[in-house]
């Protein structure tokens, strides 16, 4: 074969139908991997959710891969938090095609928003929402809603699916939420996290959040507030930190030398789990497991 043809077939076979899916088929992207799931919930027997984030980055500084970029550009509708996680979706977003929509999760009808917790007493946090709202089973049930009503919308051949699937998920959501209820009842005693990710959790089941070192700008704490941390520990007799997924921050044994504290590893984003619809529920599990042994 011609150098040209070979490359022609190699194009064919790395790229199939690609222009054609990205012109006629309906195609749905999802930023974050437990949104991913449960968009892959609802459309399950309709269709697959593209993942975009799928490496281990922390999602409040990532920065799109060009093939990311392309897969958002393709997509007939985008599913993301909103612009307190993935901050930068406004830029891209506004170099999509108009035609294309983006739905903005956090904005949901009957989401529950926390205002971010704060290590700074005086930085203006009454703007800013705490942007990990899937870590609840309200706001699960919230997204959910919302997911399959704008995709029984855009693609009303499948909304039959769409709602049957909705209501499946409801269902599945309720009785995990049971479960961990149940688990992490009575579990008050406090604890460190490391990233403050965990409020719609703990608020939630009822635990008890003693402090933490970032919240979420990964600048690291002076050494006066890793000494107050100390404090907190020893004075209320923490025996729990938890940090997150994949990398345990060197800071975590400054803070813990010479203690009796137990270090946890938590997976918010579920980094270590393989996308698809049952992440959500892997996620909020391995949470309560965790939160269940330490606490
Ligand atoms: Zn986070």
């Amino acid at each position: 074969m011609r150098p040209s043809l070979i490359l022609t077939v190699l194009l064919a076979l790395a790229f199939p139908l690609q222009a054609q899916a990205s012109a006629e088929i309906f195609s749905v992207a999802v930023t974050v991997k437990p949104v991913h799931s449960l968009v892959a919930g609802i459309m399950k027997g309709a269709g697959r959710p593209l993942l975009i984030m799928s490496s281990s980055a922390s999602p409040h500084h990532y920065s799109l891969r060009p093939s990311e970029r392309r897969a958002l550009a393709n997509a007939s509708l985008i599913f993301w938090v909103g612009p307190e996680l993935e901050t930068f979706m406004p830029r891209i977003l506004d170099s999509l095609d108009p035609s294309s929509t983006n739905i903005a999760l956090i904005k949901a009808k009957g989401l529950l928003r926390l205002p971010a917790r704060t290590i700074d007493h005086h930085a203006d946090t009454q703007a800013r929402i705490d942007p990990h709202i899937w870590l609840s089973a309200d706001n699960a049930h919230a997204m959910v809603d919302a997911i399959a009503d704008e995709l029984g919308r855009l693609d009303a051949a499948h909304a039959d699916i769409y709602q049957a699937n909705k209501k499946r998920l409801h269902q599945r959501i309720s009785e995990t939420d049971g479960q961990i209820g149940r688990k992490l009842s009575g579990k008050t005693s406090g604890f460190l996290s490391y990233h403050d990710a965990y409020q719609y959790f703990e608020n939630a089941y009822g635990l008890n959040n003693a402090g933490f070192v970032s919240s979420g700008d990964e600048i690291s704490p002076s050494a006066k507030y890793v000494h107050e941390l100390r404090d907190i520990i020893q004075k209320q007799q923490l025996h729990c930190l938890f940090y997150d997924a994949p990398n345990r921050p060197a800071l975590v044994d400054t803070l813990t030398r010479g203690l009796a504290v137990d270090v946890l590893e938590l997976d918010a984003m579920g980094i270590q789990l393989e996308p698809g619809e049952n992440t959500w529920f892997e996620i909020m599990n391995k949470l309560a497991e965790a939160c269940e042994s330490c606490l």
